[in-house]
Parts: structure tokens; C-alpha cells; sequence
């Protein structure tokens, strides 16, 4: 303006002298402007070179400071006389007040960029560096600052000053502003670098520890001290689903879709993060969900002030941490599990190996007990043979032989008449009004080609105790064993029928022999009779060999009901029949024997009589069973000589 108002001061001057004046005043004006012109450029230079300093300074030094700003402060408050300078960085989608830790200052206003959007794009930027606004920041320069893309990065406010205007009104305002984009998105990238590289050394620090460990309350430990260390101002809190390691002694809330918050709920569902408001703690809950490869174990739950702003970056972390927890944990799951798998296996295995050895039904169920203890240590066992009714067979708790046990049985015998499906109850209580002492109830059938042969059943007073791993390993055991035991109580039918005589359905002769020799070894005492019939030989001549026969079906029922449990009967060989009793004295023995001679007679048709040997042991006698048994038949031939029809006792002392 003053070089143009010189040019028009110049009338009445001759062409020439004007031309000469014109050209002195114009090279005067011209070289006045230069030297404006220079020296703006020699400030700009000044200025560009000041803040290559900033920037060379606080490349890559430590990301953990915004000494950047500050230098960049003195710069402006040196040139332009600057007081007051903030710098706002744009994360998503505003200007956020940075606070020295990085993390975003929540007591200074954040400027949505959607606010200010227009206005900055409305006019060059040069000419809207003043920008009026109704607020308290309506006196500040506001210098926006954009990437080669034209996106904003950061929003420079200050004071404005005398010396700062004059600067914005010369051309040099676009290379200032250029400069100090140039500068905020290296410094950016740098602190960017910094930051990562310190997110992924607390990431590969956490992802070391989980490599080297599979047990889950580490795992959860480290998850929550990377937190810590990253967020120191975050509260996290895991919420686990129900299919974890329950011994952990991590602190987790149980995750629980009837009164999780939504945003929980969804965040699980769909494996993104969710946050939310919760109005009544006055707090923003961010929930990460914890994912592994194939499912989401839970959320991790960060709790922080409601006008705090969690960053691009934060949450990047937090994904990431998630995310590695959650393989680490279904990492230790599957090795878990593929080691139970592996015992299971060969538990089943032994199982079925030790039940297809020859071993007796009594000493099978007691292998079995023990495998059942070993594998879910239930409180109470029993395994039950169906035949006409319900029976418990052994190695079961006496327990199912009280009132409350019986019920038990009813219940699963009553299950197993409708379906021939296993029976997994987690609480027994819900099922009934009554209340019973024992509330987690494991029951499988026992089957013999789909039949349902007798079952059994595992019992526990705490309710949820057993887990459907352990049920599901139950079916299998006793699956497996199913065939063992119906061979083996197939062979004990068959070995019963090896040890009876098959016409008279007494003992035979060979277990008679077993029997009295295992007595004599381990009872104090006992009785052996003979017992043969009068003239045998007559009555098949007379009656035929088959009325014989059935004669001797007839004594051999008559002395079956005699001795009952006291003692057994056998075919001796031939007419001949034995009996013994166990810790029986032997007068007792006589008693019994005479009165077979009496009931004999009477009850046998055609009537015939027999003649009785009889003699007996107790501990201290020096006899084996060779010598009862000879002493018998001595017994047993003196009645015969005597008249048939009679006894006759043979005692130790008469032997000798
Ligand atoms: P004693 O009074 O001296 O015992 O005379 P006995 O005829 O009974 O004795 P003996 O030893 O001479 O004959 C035994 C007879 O028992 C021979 C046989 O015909 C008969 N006997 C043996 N076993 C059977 C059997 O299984 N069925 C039938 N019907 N008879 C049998
Ligand atoms: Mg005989
Ligand atoms: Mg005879």
C-alpha cells in the first residue's frame, strides 16, 4: 500500500524524469519490498531451521514424553509471543486434548471434527486461522493440521498476538503451517513407533509367559498385570464362562447371560468389542472379548471414567492381549484335555484289559468300584443286577440297602424301564419335593446286546459335581465292562452247573471235595455224612431204573431243605450222598441225620431207607480230609452191618 501511494504522488514530473524517477522510485519500492520480502525469509528460514531442531530432537528419543510441544511452545512464544499453546491430537473422529502419558486429558474439551469440519473447508486455511466461536476459545488461533492426504492429524490452539497476525498475513503463513504438519506427523509416526514397540514388548513378554506355561491362573495373572502395566488407570475384571479350570485362584466373575449387561452379552456373542455406559458407578465399560481359535472363554471388562476416550491404539492393545489370552487359555484347554483324553483312554484300556482276565464277578465289581473312585470319587456306589427283582450285588455301599437308598435305585430302575439311555442328574433336589442327602447322580446301564441286564450308580452329596467329561467316561467304563461282567456272571452260571450234579441238582462230588478241604483249613470245626440207600439194587429191579432215579431226586430234596444254609449236600457217587456242615458240632450233625432217617422213609415213594455214616473235626484233631472222609465210610459200612436203616458215628479217637 505505501509503495503504491508513492507511485501516485508522482505528477507533473517530465516522461523521462518521470520515467527516471518511476524507475529510481519503483527500484526504491521494489528493493524496499525485497528487503521486507528477505527478511520475512530469513525469519521463515530462522523458524524452519528452530523447528528441525524440535524435530531432530525428539525423533525416536522416548515416546513416553510430549517434549516435543513444549520446545515447540518456546519457539512460538520466541517469534510470535505466544503464551498459551495446546495441542489437540485426532484420533477417529475429534481433537483430543493430550495429556502427558499419552492417554487423552478428560477435564479439557474434546472439538468434534464434524463441528468444525465445514468452516475449515469452507475457506483456505491461511484465512481461517482465526476461527469465532461462542466459547471460551473464541479469542484463540486455531491452526489445523493436515497429512499429504488432507485428513486432519492435530489442531494447534493458541493466544493470538500483534506479532503472530502480522506473520499469518504474509505468504510465509502456508510454510509455517506446512513445516509444523511436517513435524506433528513425524513426531506422531515416531511416538507411534515407540508406543507399538512398547505394546508389543508387554505383548511378547505376556505371549513368552503364556508359551511357557499351561496352567490358566498364569495365564489370567499375566493377562491382568499387562493391563495393569499398560492402563495403570484401568480397573480390568475377567468374566469367565463356566468351562474353565474352577481351581484357578484368580478373582473372576463367573459369565452369566441371564444377568450379564448387554453390552457383555453381545461382546461375547459376537466377539467384538462393545462399550457402555453403566449410569449408576458412572463409569464406561469396555468389554474385550477373549478369543481363542475356536470359541471365546469370556470378556475382559475395563472400567474407566465416562468422559474417558479409549484411543485407536489402546484398544488395538487390548484386542491384541485378549486375543492372546484367549489362545493361550485354549491352548491350556486342549493340552488338558488331550492329556484327560489320553488317562482316559488308558484307563478304559486297563479297564478292559483287567475285566477279560479271569477274574470272579465279586472281584470284577471291586476293580471296577475302584476304577469308578479313582476316575469322579463319588461318595456312594452301587452296581445292580436286574433278575426277577432289583438285586445289589457286591462291592456297592451299604448304603443303597437303606430306605434312601432303595429310592435312589427306584428312581434309576424306573428311568431304565422307559429308556435305555445313561441318567445324568446335577441336582437331584430340583427333581423332587423331598430333599436327599445326595444330590449329583451319575447312572449307566449295564447291557448285554441291548438288553438291559442291571445298572449302576455313582453318587455325590454336592450338587453340579460331576462333569459331563466324568459322566461321559463313566458310560464308557462301564460300557466297556458291560460284556466282562455278563460273561463272567455267564461263566459263573456255567461253572454252577460244572459243580452240580445234574440228576439230583446236588453238589457234585469235586466241589464237595473243594468245599470240605477249604473248611478244614479255615473253620474250627465241622461234620461229614454218608449217606446210602437200603437195597438199592432191589428197587431197580423191582421199580425200574427210572422210578430209581426219581427216588433219588426225592432223598436229594428231602436233605436239600434239611440242611439249608447250615451246610451242603452232594452226590457222593452212584446212591450214595455226603453231606457237611461247616462249625457245626457234632451233635448237632446226629440230631439233623436222625432225623433224615426218619423223613426218608416217609417221604419217598416207593418208601426207602437209607443207612447213615457220620463223623466230624474240630481244630487240634491232626486229620486231613482223607482220613473224615475214611472214618465216615467205616461209619457209614458199620450201620450197614448192623442192619441197614440206622447211623453210626465214627469219632477221631475210634480211629486210632
Ligand atoms: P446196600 O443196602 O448194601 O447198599 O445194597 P445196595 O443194593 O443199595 O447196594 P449195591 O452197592 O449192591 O448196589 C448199588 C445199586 O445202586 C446199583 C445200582 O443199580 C444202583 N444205582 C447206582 N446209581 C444209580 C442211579 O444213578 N440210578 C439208579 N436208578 N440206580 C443206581
Ligand atoms: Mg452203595
Ligand atoms: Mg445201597
Amino acid at each position: 500500500m505505501k509503495y503504491k501511494k508513492q507511485l501516485t504522488n508522482l505528477k507533473g514530473y517530465s516522461q523521462i524524469e518521470l520515467q527516471l524517477k518511476c524507475d529510481k522510485s519503483i527500484k526504491f519500492a521494489l528493493r524496499k519490498l525485497r528487503g521486507v520480502r528477505m527478511k520475512n525469509n530469513a525469519i521463515m528460514t530462522h523458524l524452519k531451521g528452530r523447528i528441525l531442531d524440535v524435530y531432530n530432537e525428539n525423533l525416536l528419543v522416548n515416546g513416553t514424553t510430549i517434549k516435543w510441544f513444549s520446545d515447540l511452545k518456546v519457539i512460538l512464544s520466541e517469534f510470535f509471543g505466544v503464551e498459551i499453546a495446546h495441542y489437540l491430537i485426532f484420533d477417529v473422529d475429534s481433537f483430543r486434548p493430550l495429556r502427558e502419558n499419552y492417554a487423552y486429558a478428560i477435564n479439557m474439551p474434546t472439538i468434534k471434527w464434524e463441528d468444525i469440519e465445514a468452516f475449515f473447508v469452507e475457506k483456505n486455511f491461511t484465512e481461517t486461522l482465526f476461527w469465532n466461536s461462542e466459547n471460551d476459545m473464541n479469542k484463540l488461533v486455531k491452526i489445523l493440521l493436515k497429512d499429504q492426504d488432507d485428513k486432519p492429524i492435530g489442531l494447534l490452539v493458541m493466544d493470538s498476538t500483534l506479532k503472530w497476525k502480522e506473520f499469518s498475513e504474509t505468504e510465509n503463513i502456508e510454510d509455517f503451517v506446512c513445516t509444523i504438519s511436517k513435524l506433528v506427523k513425524i513426531v506422531r509416526q515416531s511416538i507411534r513407533l515407540v508406543q507399538q514397540e512398547n505394546q508389543y514388548r508387554h505383548l511378547f513378554s505376556v505371549t513368552k509367559t503364556f508359551n511357557s506355561t499351561l496352567d490358566s491362573g498364569e495365564i489370567l495373572n499375566g493377562t491382568l498385570f499387562a493391563i495393569n502395566n499398560a492402563f495403570p488407570q484401568i480397573d480390568p475384571t475377567l468374566i469367565l464362562s463356566n468351562d474353565q479350570d474352577r481351581k484357578t485362584s484368580i478373582p473372576y466373575k463367573l459369565f452369566d447371560y441371564t444377568s450379564e449387561r448387554p453390552a457383555t452379552v453381545d461382546a461375547y456373542v459376537s466377539g467384538e468389542i462393545t462399550t457402555e455406559i453403566e449410569e449408576d458407578l458412572k463409569v464406561r465399560l469396555i468389554n474385550v472379548p477373549i478369543k481363542g481359535k475356536q470359541g471365546i472363554y469370556g470378556i475382559l471388562q475395563l472400567s474407566v471414567p465416562t468422559d474417558y476416550i479409549f484411543s485407536t491404539r489402546q484398544k488395538e492393545f487390548a484386542t491384541s492381549l485378549a486375543e492372546t489370552t484367549g489362545n493361550a487359555l485354549e491352548n491350556a484347554k486342549l493340552y488338558i484335555q488331550s492329556h484327560k483324553l489320553v488317562s482316559d483312554l488308558q484307563l478304559i484300556n486297563e479297564t478292559s484289559h483287567t475285566l477279560n482276565t479271569n477274574i470272579s464277578l465279586d472281584e470284577m465289581l471291586v476293580f471296577l468300584r475302584n476304577q469308578l473312585i479313582k476316575s469322579f470319587m463319588p461318595e456312594q456306589i452301587c452296581f445292580v443286577m436286574e433278575k426277577d427283582e432289583y438285586k445289589i450285588i457286591g462291592a456297592s455301599n451299604d448304603y443303597f440297602h437303606t430306605d434312601e437308598g432303595q429310592l435312589y435305585i427306584q428312581h434309576v430302575a424306573n428311568h431304565f424301564n422307559k429308556v435305555k439311555e445313561p441318567l445324568f442328574i446335577a441336582d437331584f433336589n430340583r427333581l423332587t419335593k423331598l430333599k436327599y442327602g445326595y444330590r449329583s447322580l451319575i447312572a449307566v446301564p449295564l447291557k448285554e446286546q441291548n438288553t438291559i441286564t442291571g445298572f449302576s450308580i455313582v453318587l455325590h452329596k454336592e450338587p453340579y459335581y460331576f462333569s459331563f467329561d466324568a459322566f461321559k467316561l463313566m458310560q464308557s467304563l462301564i460300557q466297556h465292562s458291560s460284556l466282562a461282567i455278563s460273561n463272567s456272571a455267564l461263566r459263573n452260571k456255567l461253572q454252577e452247573m460244572v459243580n452240580r450234579d445234574h440228576l439230583t441238582n446236588l453238589f457234585a462230588r469235586n466241589y464237595l471235595d473243594k468245599y470240605v478241604e477249604s473248611s478244614m483249613k479255615v473253620d474250627d470245626r465241622g461234620v461229614f455224612v454218608l449217606i446210602d440207600i437200603d437195597d438199592f439194587k432191589q428197587v431197580n429191579d423191582q421199580y425200574g431204573h427210572q422210578i430209581g432215579d426219581e427216588i433219588l431226586k426225592q432223598i436229594a430234596s428231602i436233605i436239600e431243605k434239611k440242611v439249608g444254609d447250615k451246610g451242603i449236600g452232594a452226590r457222593w457217587g452212584g446212591e450214595e450222598l455226603a453231606l457237611y456242615y461247616a462249625q457245626m458240632p457234632l451233635e448237632e450233625g446226629i440230631k439233623n441225620c436222625s432225623q433224615l432217617l426218619v423223613t426218608i422213609p416217609l417221604e419217598t415213594n416207593p418208601s426207602v431207607t437209607v443207612s447213615i455214616g457220620i463223623s466230624s473235626w474240630k481244630q487240634g484233631d491232626q486229620i486231613d480230609y482223607r482220613d473224615l472222609f475214611h472214618q465216615t465210610d467205616i461209619a457209614l459200612y458199620k450201620a450197614k452191618n448192623k442192619g441197614k436203616n440206622q447211623l453210626s458215628v465214627m469219632e477221631v479217637s475210634q480211629l486210632s
